[in-house]
């Protein structure tokens, strides 16, 4: 299918300290996204800078960047039909207290500094995002089994 395509997300250190990684997880695997990359780990400054690289002018990024290596993340690869737009629609607004009931912000988040989850834009920024954390060969390779129920 040809609009299947590859987002970056992560599981913020606000989500992970809060016991809320499964939660998230389960969001995105639900719909019948899969995930085909994940790590855990904490970020270094300089991963930090790099990560967030498109808002390095913005007022709020040197909060960010300390915030974002604050603490473990949970990074993962996530595909699925048109990716990145779902994953930021489950994902909510930026803002929790915009984001539509039913979506991870909306549901579980109060503050845009502590919004538990990161999604990418873009095709092209998850790749930017997604190559900071890991090679190809970390991809899994097999189909996943359920592919006939969850696509037509
Ligand atoms: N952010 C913030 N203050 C702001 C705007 C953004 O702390 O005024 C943080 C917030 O955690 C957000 C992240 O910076 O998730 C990246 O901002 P972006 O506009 O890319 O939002 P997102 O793509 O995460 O919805
Ligand atoms: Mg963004």
């Amino acid at each position: 299918m040809s609009d299947i395509e590859r987002t970056f997300v992560m599981v913020k250190p606000d989500a992970v300290k809060r016991r809320l990684i499964g939660e998230i997880i389960s969001r995105l695997e639900k719909v019948g996204l899969r995930i085909v990359a994940m790590r855990m780990l904490q970020l270094t400054k300089a991963m930090a800078d790099e990560h967030y690289a498109i808002h390095k002018d913005k007022p709020f990024f040197d909060g960010l960047v300390k915030f974002i290596s604050s603490g473990p993340v949970v990074a993962m690869v996530v595909e699925g039909k048109d990716a990145v737009k779902r994953v930021r629609k489950l994902a909510g607004a930026t803002k929790p207290m915009e984001a539509e009931v039913g979506t991870m912000r909306g549901d579980l988040a109060m503050e845009i500094g502590r919004n538990i989850v990161h999604a990418a834009d873009s095709p092209e920024n998850a790749k930017i995002e997604y190559s900071i954390y890991f090679k190809e060969s970390d991809f899994v390779k097999n189909p996943m089994l359920d592919e006939d129920w969850v696509y037509e």
